[in-house]
């Protein structure tokens, strides 16, 4: 199994199908309400990269891609995360064991 981080949706396609309303339309950095229950702050997200981070600073909502976004908002892991995102390749020939590689940024 491979994860192949360039089958990454969209960042603003996929805030958006998780039902996030942008204050704007357009640029790189785009506001919303952040998504963690019980914080009312406001999120930024980064409409190219998929990085968001709530302005609160108690708030510990914050990620550098939409995988962390999934993970954070859904509670899943790394893999179910990815599986969900469409980005863990099946790969027969590989271990079941072997963990994917993970670009660092
Ligand atoms: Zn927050």
């Amino acid at each position: 199994m491979t994860f192949d981080r360039n089958q990454l949706p969209d960042p603003s396609a996929f805030f958006e199908s998780r039902g996030i309303e942008f204050r704007e339309r357009r640029g790189r950095w785009r506001t919303t309400a952040c998504r963690r229950p019980g914080c009312d702050g406001t999120m930024l997200a980064n409409a190219c990269t998929g990085a968001f981070t709530c302005m609160t600073e108690s708030c510990t909502f914050r990620g550098g891609d939409v995988l962390s976004f999934e993970m954070e908002t859904t509670g899943a892991d790394f893999m179910a995360a990815a599986r969900a995102l469409g980005v863990l390749i099946e790969d027969s020939r590989s271990s079941a064991t072997a963990m994917p590689e993970v670009g660092h940024e």
